[in-house]
């Protein structure tokens, strides 16, 4: 007997999501079918609301349900230092150490020539417009520990080469061609405290 269309078209959408193949995708379409008609209805709410409500902070990226993320809104966090992530959940590594109070700019990716990420397509011009208006001091690049995140690395410091702030880049512990975000806290925490000078 041939699969449902509404069972087919659900796992359909079930396999887009991160690490989910075929199977897994069909027994999330056969629980979702089981699940009381309330909890479905919430569980619609609640994609729906997410999609409406978060959206990326103007200043920085990373995202937010409010004009502006918490850390830009924050007076207290050292704006002089800010750290350079390749992605928005990549935040999440650094808030979880507690030691970092400075602020974050996210590129929106890394460089790829194979995946056609040129440097028009991230936000390099809005962090030098950062530095400038927000009088960033010190650059901590935090790009993902793969071939793509350290050519971005590179393009970073050569594109501020002239601008009179310190630029770090996270020391190495961080498993190569790994990504930071399935780094643990302690390799993180000790990536960040040993960041050496590239300028
Ligand atoms: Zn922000």
């Amino acid at each position: 007997m041939k699969e449902l269309d509404s069972i087919t078209k659900l796992t359909e959408s079930f396999k887009s999501f991160p690490s989910i193949g075929e199977k897994s995708a069909e027994r999330m379409a056969y629980a979702l079918l089981d699940m009381d008609d309330s909890k479905v209805t919430e569980l619609v709410k609640s994609i729906q609301e997410a999609k409406e409500k978060i959206h990326s902070c103007p200043i920085c990226g990373l995202l937010t349900e409010d004009k502006v993320c918490t850390i830009c809104d924050d007076e207290n966090r050292d704006h002089s230092t800010c750290i350079i992530l390749s992605n928005e959940k990549d935040v999440y590594s650094f808030e979880k150490l507690g030691t970092f109070h400075g602020v974050y700019h996210v590129l929106g990716g890394d460089l790829s020539s194979v995946k056609g990420i040129t440097p028009d397509k991230l936000k390099f011009k809005e962090l030098i417009q950062r530095i400038d208006d927000e009088k960033i001091k010190e650059i901590i690049i935090a790009t993902n520990p793969t071939i793509e995140g350290e050519t971005t690395a590179l393009y970073l410091a050569k594109l501020l080469k002239d601008k009179d702030i310190k630029i770090t880049r996270l020391a190495y512990g961080l498993p190569m061609g790994g990504a930071l975000d399935y780094a643990d806290e302690l390799t993180i925490g000790k990536a960040l405290a040993g960041r050496t000078n590239i300028k």
